[in-house]
């Protein structure tokens, strides 16, 4: 489907965080290759109508609960992220008469650092590069109308740089000059060591160091580069430095602690063991090596952001909403792709929103028009 829609791929198929086979294409351009892609193919198709700048406020339900339609806001722009739901008054209010159904494509609410803390509260402070629109105004306004939330108090985060690659480098703690965990650890289990240790050494960010030959490991190199050259967002920033005492002093660590702990990381890894918190010494069949500064030392922050939220309206497999009430779909309401919760569990598996944006996508799209005209 996307293929005939003038997505390209740059043809490899990895195996990233999570997968127990290679799985993962990488279209190119990245995620904004491919939804340019399908936004150029969409606007040659002659019976749509786009209306940008909506915001669905109001599901409008008939006496027996069936979606008739949608009361939303014109020229609306979501412009105070963390209280936008709660803030924003501007737009023009219309009604929307649904002819075949209502689909809510609204993405996810990791802006809202009220609503995702009540949840979860260690996620009151994190970042997020998510965009200004995913506060959690959609969501509540499908509770309004009956729809089941679930898997709110679940979170997923991200870095500037793929999670799979950490663990070619080592991560230190600047407030001991030491390393507290394993680089190889799974991405949320990698977050909380991280966070949980800034709430206990005065909010300083831990940092990674990598040397050149580890940068040329990482499955995506465009963003090795665009960190290189400053361009990957919140402490996205990778810095080259001549020694491991010149990093350890940028990010406000002991100098020779950070090398005495980077020399005997790279002893033990020679010897083949982490006997510290024994990582794994392979991945997608490349191995992790001992550090080689020769051509410089590179390092950067580990900050990570909440990306994803994996709470969302329970659905069914054609992607309708169930009812709080009944469990039963409330009729002409559909969800798909971050707005709807609990298809991927505790802890989504890397490159797998896109795959569920655009099946789900696709199976709502036909179910509604599938569905007799009113
Ligand atoms: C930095 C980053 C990297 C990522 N990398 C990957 C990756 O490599 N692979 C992968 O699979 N996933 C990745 N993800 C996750 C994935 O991009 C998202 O889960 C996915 O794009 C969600 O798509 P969506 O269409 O459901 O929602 P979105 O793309 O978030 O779109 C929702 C839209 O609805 C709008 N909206 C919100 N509320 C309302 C309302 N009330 N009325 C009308 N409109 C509303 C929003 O403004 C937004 O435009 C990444 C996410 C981020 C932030």
């Amino acid at each position: 489907f996307m293929t005939e829609r003038g997505v390209k791929w740059d043809g490899r198929l990895l195996k990233l965080g999570g997968h127990s086979e290679p799985r993962v294409l990488v279209s190119i351009g990245d995620g904004a290759g491919l939804l340019n892609a399908l936004w150029t193919h969409m606007k040659t198709l002659k019976n749509l109508e786009t209306g940008l700048h909506t915001k669905a406020d109001e599901i409008i339900l008939d006496k027996d609960g069936k979606v008739e339609g949608l009361e939303v806001r014109q020229d609306y722009y979501f412009d105070t992220p963390e209280t936008d739901d709660l803030q924003n008054k501007t737009g023009t209010k219309k009604l929307i008469r649904a002819k075949q159904g209502v689909i809510f494509a609204t993405g996810g609410y990791s802006r809202d650092k009220v609503f995702r803390s009540i949840e979860v509260p260690f996620l009151a402070g994190v970042a997020t590069t998510t965009n200004p629109g995913a506060t959690s105004g959609a969501l509540k306004t499908m509770v309004r109308a009956g729809a089941q939330p679930m898997h709110l108090s679940l979170f997923r985060f991200a870095y500037p740089l793929p999670t799979e690659d950490m663990i070619w480098g080592v991560i230190v703690d600047p407030a001991t000059g030491k390393r507290f965990m394993s680089e190889g650890a799974t991405r949320n289990a990698l977050a909380q060591t991280v966070l949980l240790r800034r709430m206990q050494n005065g909010d300083k960010k831990p940092f990674i160091i990598y040397d050149e030959k580890s940068l040329a490991k990482f499955h995506n190199l465009n963003r090795v580069q665009r960190s290189l050259n400053g361009l990957n967002g919140i402490d996205g920033t990778m810095t080259k430095f001549n020694s491991v005492e010149e990093a350890a002093k940028a990010f406000g660590a002991d100098p020779a602690i950070v090398k005495n702990t980077v020399d005997a990381y790279n002893q033990a890894i020679k010897e083949g063991k982490d006997p510290e918190f024994n990582k794994p010494l392979e991945r997608s069949g490349r191995k992790v090596e001992s550090l080689d500064f020769s051509a410089g030392v590179y390092a950067m922050p580990v900050n990570p952001r909440l990306n994803y939220t994996p709470g969302g309206i329970r659905t069914d497999l054609k992607a309708r909403a169930l009812s709080m009430e009944t469990g039963k779909p409330i009729e002409g309401l559909f969800v798909v792709g971050e707005a709807s919760g609990g298809l991927h569990g505790q802890e989504r598996m890397t490159g797998c929103s896109m795959p569920e944006c655009a099946v789900f996508g696709l199976i709502a799209g036909e179910t509604v028009a599938d569905r007799p005209k009113q």
